[in-house]
């Protein structure tokens, strides 16, 4: 159930236009060990407010969905009364629609800074996944909804429309014209011509592609998935596609397919490419003409229906973000046939040696200054690389935008530190490669796993330690990072590169919670 996995799939919808403007991560509670990317105070303020508000869910298992909705001008509605009443009427009729018993499904206001959410839940402990269907029904549920209210004959609210054993306390808050007249402007907003012409079973959807993907795999099941992404690799970031690795889990072919010839600009680019390759399927499709909705999301159900999410949008980069930033609307067409594309031809690497070392785990309580040795350990023909490095002397660059803490900085001194002993290799300098629009703190670090606030924070603690060392350390801001972390050793006759995947202090924390004025050198 993807919801049981401990970091429900919570989602905001726009019923205006069926596009979602944010997804809340509702209850991912803690922040990632380099999570200066989501280190948003709304991120984080949200998460545990809606967590406090599922009563019931003592366990984080309940099945909920969360409703943000747009006024006709496009702001968000933020009237306490007219989300009430919707409340009110989206989850007695939802429970109508699934034939239950009104009271097995709940409903909340949430209050943000500027707006409200409606959320719904089931009361049953565990969630029986009857609040996550509202978006699979929101067309039907609207119009019924609007039925009842529209057709009812009482002032503002009584028992046949809104009033019942638990909004009888909240009289104040009801208001069947309100809401109808809502719902009336919501239902209005419809498919496009030109879209309904090329596809007259076109729909809208609530919710962005990642909660699509999640309903339809739960409720019928995926058998396979062509995901479009552009042919742009410098853009893509393939280290935090955490929307494609739950895909994956459940579904069997997941075919990445890139549309248009792909650019490599150096080495790391081909890089890319191979790892992708190897870990979903990477496909190619030509286009000859652009078509005016594109298809960037195909799934094969296992009922053998083939949906499709259609946009003007461009084909994205692909990121961390790719299921959940719409920016332009998106519909959800049926298909009669099942698009198959051919394997991309991969990259030329012949010129390139690689060694690789791979980890799939690292052992608890590694010494943080064992990294080089564990790394030159599990080297492919380490010996080959050993005898063409010794001896000489390097400058190093390294470029990680997620470098960010004081634990990433220590990682990196040890590592350089400790690579130059074992190789036999001296170095002359260091050059940490940072981002100053990548630091997105919005506090100071407090333990030295916390990100700095400022680049010149990050400056001031490294020209600190790195005077335990015998190689000069110094920054060089840059404007844009690639997405990709690696060091770069140079010399006049030679230069080799190690990728680390996610940089130095991916997927390490220290044992303890450690404050930076207790650490020793
Ligand atoms: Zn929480
Ligand atoms: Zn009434």
């Amino acid at each position: 159930l993807f919801y049981n996995t401990g970091a429900g799939n919570g989602f905001s919808l726009c019923l205006d236009c069926g596009r979602v403007e944010t997804s809340h991560d509702l209850l991912i509670g803690h922040r990632r060990l380099r999570g200066g990317k989501d280190d948003k105070d709304d991120t984080s303020c949200t998460a545990k407010h809606v967590h406090d508000h599922i009563i019931l869910g003592s366990r984080l298992k309940t099945d909920f969905t969360e409703i943000r909705l747009k006024n006709e001008d496009g702001s968000f509605v933020n009237d306490e009364k007219l989300m009430y009443s919707l409340g009110v009427i989206f989850s007695k009729t939802l429970a109508n629609y699934l034939a239950i018993n009104e009271n097995e499904l709940g409903f909340g206001v949430k209050r943000y800074s500027n707006y409200r959410t409606i959320f719904i839940y089931d009361s049953a402990k565990g969630g029986a996944g009857y609040a996550s269907q509202f978006a699979m029904y929101t067309e039907e549920i609207l119009k019924e909804a609007f039925s009842v209210l529209y057709n009812c004959d009482c002032q503002a609210a009584c028992t046949k429309c809104l009033v019942d054993r638990s909004t009888q306390w909240h009289l104040d808050k009801l208001d069947r014209e309100l809401a109808y007249t809502w719902i009336a402007s919501a239902l209005k907003s419809s498919i496009p011509t030109d879209l309904k012409e090329l596809y007259p079973n076109a729909n809208s959807f609530f919710g962005n592609l990642a909660s699509e993907i999640s309903r339809l795999d739960y409720h019928f099941g995926i058998r396979s998935i062509n995901i479009h992404i552009n042919d742009d690799l410098q853009g893509w970031d393939i280290d935090e596609l955490s929307w494609l690795e739950t895909i994956k889990r459940n579904c069997s072919e997941v075919n990445l397919v890139s549309n248009g010839e792909l650019r490599y600009a150096n080495t790391q680019d081909k890089l890319t490419t191979y790892k992708i390759f190897h870990k979903y399927g990477l496909k190619h499709n030509i286009i000859k003409d652009k078509a005016l909705y594109q298809a960037h999301i195909s799934l094969k159900l296992n009922n053998n229906e083939i949906v499709s999410y259609v946009s003007k949008a461009a084909y994205a980069d692909l990121n961390k973000d790719w299921a959940f930033n719409l920016e332009e609307p998106f519909y959800k067409v049926l298909l009669s046939d099942w698009m198959t594309y051919p394997d991309i031809t991969l990259p030329d690497l012949s010129n390139t040696k690689l060694f690789e070392s791979r980890y799939v785990k690292i052992p608890f309580h590694t010494q943080s200054n064992k990294l080089a040795k564990l790394m030159l350990e599990n080297l492919s023909n380490a010996n080959e690389f050993l005898t063409k490095v010794k001896g000489k002397e390097f400058s190093v660059s390294y470029y990680d935008k997620y470098n960010q803490s004081e634990f990433s900085e220590r990682l990196m001194l040890q590592f350089i530190d400790e690579f130059q002993n074992l190789a036999a290799i001296s170095v002359s300098s260091l050059n940490v490669h940072l981002e100053s629009s990548a630091f997105k703190s919005y506090k100071f670090p407090y333990y030295i796993i916390d990100n700095y606030k400022e680049i010149q924070d990050y400056q001031h603690d490294l020209n600190n330690l790195s005077q335990a060392y015998n190689f000069k350390v110094f920054v060089t801001e840059e404007r844009r990072l690639p997405h990709y972390r690696y060091f770069e050793f140079k010399t006049d006759d030679l230069s080799f590169n190690i990728r680390i995947d996610g940089g130095i202090a991916h997927g390490f924390k220290p044992i303890d919670r450690l404050l930076s004025q207790d650490m020793k050198f």
